[in-house]
């Protein structure tokens, strides 16, 4: 696969792996944890360009606005106080889902983003979170929403450009809060079949004031559930209400069959797994359904 490879390069300073990155083109390709590059480089594939030294592995918070470098890993996002503590912690939740230990050690937030699986366990939660992404090239930075990152099925617009950090805004402060991420996978370290994020907030009456779907594995990229969102906004939950956004979901998603699992049972479960994100959400919140 990479028996092509002239050289692996490994920068020490931002500045330097742009300026290499543009120097190599097409040929080069960015590795962070390689474990997914190490499966899918190809005989293309003459330089490989490391940034797991350019101090890209951090989380921030301040203002509220928490800040996580692209080649942070799995295993940092899950035992790291900010991040459990930070919605509930769904990202840590989602982190930990990465595959096993081992592999969750050399995975990074960055590369779960850039390799743009829609199944990706990532991506849902940071969708939901309305996350977004800086990218850097040679010819400066930009900031962009995660939702206009995934152009399709393992396509981003990167185009060759480096993503450096993740921005997960403020989050809306207040009591009845709750967040969730379910995953469905064949076992509990494989890829997900469907996983969902849910967040919502219920004023005093137990209406819903606020809330947020996402899916992943379940259309090319991962996706908001814009229409079950807009069904479940300002009414009670209860647990008809419930049945109404799982049915909703299921008319919303664009599933594929593959070795894993049918586009029908991937739909069906779509429903379910979305009704269970909301009940977590609802005891989280204090709403008795
Ligand atoms: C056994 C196994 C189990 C797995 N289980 C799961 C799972 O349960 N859930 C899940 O979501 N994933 C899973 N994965 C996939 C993989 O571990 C994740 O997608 C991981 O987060 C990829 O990160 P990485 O740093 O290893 O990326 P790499 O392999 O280094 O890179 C992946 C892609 O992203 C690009 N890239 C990486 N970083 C950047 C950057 N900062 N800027 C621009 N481009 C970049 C690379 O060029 C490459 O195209 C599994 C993989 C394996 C091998």
């Amino acid at each position: 696969m990479l028996e092509r490879l002239e050289c692996f390069y490994q920068p020490a300073t931002l500045r330097g792996a742009l300026l290499l990155i543009r120097k190599v083109g097409r040929r080069g390709r960015i590795v962070a944890g390689a474990t997914d590059i190490a499966t899918q480089a190809d005989r293309s594939t003459r330089f490989l360009i490391d940034i797991t030294r350019l101090h890209l592995n951090y989380i921030h918070k301040g203002n509220g606005e928490c800040s996580i470098g692209s080649a942070t890993t799995m295993a940092e996002l899950e035992r790291s106080a900010v991040i459990r503590r930070l919605a509930g912690g769904v990202l840590a939740k989602a982190a930990a889902a990465c595959g096993s230990i081992q592999n969750r050690n050399m995975a990074t937030l960055g590369g779960n983003l850039a390799n743009a699986s829609p199944a990706a366990d990532t991506a849902a939660v940071l969708l939901a979170l309305d996350a977004k992404v800086v990218v850097a090239s040679s010819r400066g930075k930009r900031k962009i929403a995660l939702a206009k990152f995934h152009s399709g099925a393992h396509k981003t617009i990167l185009n060759g450009d480096l993503l450096t950090e993740i921005a997960i805004p403020r989050l809306a402060a207040g009591a009845r809060v709750g967040w969730s991420f379910q995953k469905l996978g064949r076992t509990e370290t494989d890829i997900s079949l469907v996983n969902v994020a849910a967040g919502l907030q219920a004023d005093a009456r137990g209406r819903i004031k606020w809330v947020r779907l996402a899916l992943g594995a379940v259309g090319p990229t991962p996706m908001r559930a814009r229409k079950a969102e807009a069904l479940l906004l300002g009414k009670h939950l209860s647990e008809d209400l419930l049945m109404q956004a799982g049915a909703a979901v299921v008319q919303e998603v664009d599933p594929i069959s593959d070795n894993r699992a049918s586009a029908e049972y991937r739909r069906e479960m779509s429903g379910v797994l979305l009704r269970r994100a909301l009940r977590e959400c609802a005891t989280q919140a204090e709403v008795k359904l």
